[in-house]
């Protein structure tokens, strides 16, 4: 039997999303019929060129920014390393970095390399509830600071931070201001107009569109100076013969997005929601880490007292149901989650925590067979623990 005839509980969305047929049917002529070169003056390579724009125009609709603005990249990864290596060239004299201690690390490690050769970088605090102090803000920047990084949406625990205010406070000071949105493109209304923010991440994956693909928000009165070298791509920003498929894929999947998005605030949130509230009244000794006002609609991040995250996985595997320990890129690692660490969650409540993580594709019925079987999961782990 092929993995796609056994029905399984997919929820760990953050992680990586199902692409979405309509995605895969945009695509399938870019990666068949249609090969040309966008750079390429011939009939094939104009129609390729035209499908870039096109998809420019639907990201940038999604984000409420303009086309220009948009340069596609190879994903969220490279899109953070980008805006780290313009803001540092375009700043040659500024050798301070600002991030926070809950970033992803695509913009945890950079910032560590960057260190090693000389820059120095303040990580902010978050509180309990894993939300920034706006005048520590304030105060940490200084006359040498180059850049702030302070994500969107965190991908452990959907928590999201007001990076409208802080684009507010960054842009008095002159600083550039990039934000990692991986997680809250696609999930949550974005409208860039005319804010302060410098640099915007996204990646495709995270949105129901193919992986190895995103973009980099480029404020239209930023300058720019990119990190891949080579042809004449993207104007001059982004070297490389472009990811057609995946452009026209990431397109789609923004138009798509930008239709379901009250979907996401309603039905996405009350799966959410209704998984949430049946773990609480079901098991006891659960507790939900990360501000319950201020998160993404999909996202659910619970820890459960007892229970060590890396076994309770090994169960949940075996019901079938697919969630994260911490964040997918930390999976094999025992270490527990620099974001509910940074939190002041205990070793033990941190080791204990389960991200669960939602899409437009799950439905009702399967958070009902989740609630039913994860009670049993957990009493058998508790069990487990106290031979
Ligand atoms: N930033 C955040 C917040 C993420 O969650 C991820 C992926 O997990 C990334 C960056 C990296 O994106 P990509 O997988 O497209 O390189």
């Amino acid at each position: 039997m092929s993995l796609r005839d056994e029905p399984f509980l997919y929820f760990d969305n953050n992680a990586t999303t199902r692409i979405d047929p309509l995605v895969v049917e945009a695509m399938l002529p870019w990666l068949t019929e249609l090969y040309g070169n966008p750079s390429s003056g011939c009939r094939l390579g104009k129609l390729a060129a035209n499908a870039i724009e096109r998809a420019r125009e639907q990201v940038a609709a999604l984000l409420g920014c303009e086309p220009r603005e948009i340069v596609f990249t190879s994903g969220g990864t490279e899109s953070d390393n980008a805006a780290l290596h313009s803001a540092l060239q375009m700043n040659p004299e500024r050798k301070h970095i600002v991030t926070t201690a809950v970033e992803h690390s695509a913009i945890l490690k950079p910032c560590e390399a960057l260190e090693k050769r000389g820059y120095e970088v303040s990580y902010l605090g978050v509180d309990s509830q894993g939300q920034l102090d706006m005048i520590d803000l304030e105060h940490i920047l200084r006359p040498d600071t180059a850049l702030l990084s302070v994500m969107m949406a965190n991908n452990e625990t959907g928590v999201l931070f007001p990076i409208h205010e802080i684009a507010e406070i960054v842009h008095a000071k002159g600083v550039f201001f990039h934000t990692d949105a991986v997680q809250a493109v696609g999930k949550i209304p974005i409208r860039l107009g005319e804010s302060g923010i410098s640099f915007m991440s996204v990646s495709a994956h995270k949105l129901h569109g193919p992986k190895g693909v995103g973009a980099l928000y480029i404020n239209r009165r930023t300058a720019f100076q990119p990190l891949l070298f080579g042809g004449g791509q993207e104007s001059e920003r982004r070297a490389g013969t472009e990811n057609v498929a995946g452009i026209v894929g990431l397109g789609k999947a923004a138009e798509l997005a930008a239709q379901f998005m009250e979907y996401e605030a309603t039905v996405v949130k009350a799966l959410r929601d209704a998984f949430e509230n049946g773990v609480l009244e079901r098991i006891p000794g659960v507790q939900i880490n990360g501000d319950r006002t201020q998160r993404l609609p999909n996202t659910s991040n619970l820890s459960f007292k007892g229970v060590e995250a890396e076994s309770a996985l090994l169960l949940l595997e075996r019901a079938k149901i697919c969630a994260s320990a911490g964040s997918a890129c930390m999976a094999g690692s025992l270490a527990p989650s620099h974001v509910l660490r940074a939190m002041g969650c205990s070793n033990e409540r941190a080791r204990g925590s389960l991200r669960f993580s939602f899409s437009r594709f799950n439905t009702p019925a399967e958070i009902e067979k989740a609630l039913e079987l994860l009670p049993g999961i957990i009493a058998k782990l508790r069990d487990a623990s106290n031979c």
